[in-house]
């Protein structure tokens, strides 16, 4: 999969996202809502505890990574950096630059088998 076109932030998730799901991934992504804040139209996040969560839960086979991601300029806030840190080798910034790494973690089959497929073999 060629991330070339994927220029901003929801384009390059909406990739990540496909190909996680195609790899068998279970993916979690929290969506803004559309709200009316003191008259004024915004989106907001209904979330619970502290700021800068990751972008998505992905989990496969007892893996479980917790992935912030950017566009190729874009920059992760201090929150953002301290989720990142405090999920150590669970936690991942990935930009579009960064796809022959993702590919390669989201379609290696070194976390076992995929939900749901755990037909028996003998
Ligand atoms: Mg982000």
């Amino acid at each position: 999969m060629n991330t070339g076109f994927a220029e901003t932030e929801k384009e390059f998730q909406s990739c990540v996202i496909d190909f996680a799901k195609l790899n068998g991934w279970l993916v979690s992504h929290a969506r803004p809502a559309r709200v009316t804040v003191k008259g004024r139209e915004t989106y907001r996040t209904a979330l619970q505890g502290d700021a800068g969560a990751p972008d998505l839960l992905l989990a496969r086979g007892g893996k479980v990574i917790l992935v912030e991601l950017k566009s190729e300029k874009g920059k992760p806030s201090h929150m953002q950096t301290a989720w990142i840190t405090a999920c150590g080798n669970h936690g991942r910034l990935w930009r579009p630059s960064d796809w022959d790494d993702i590919f390669e973690e989201l379609s290696g089959a070194e976390c076992g088998p995929v939900a749901g497929t755990h037909a028996a073999r003998g």
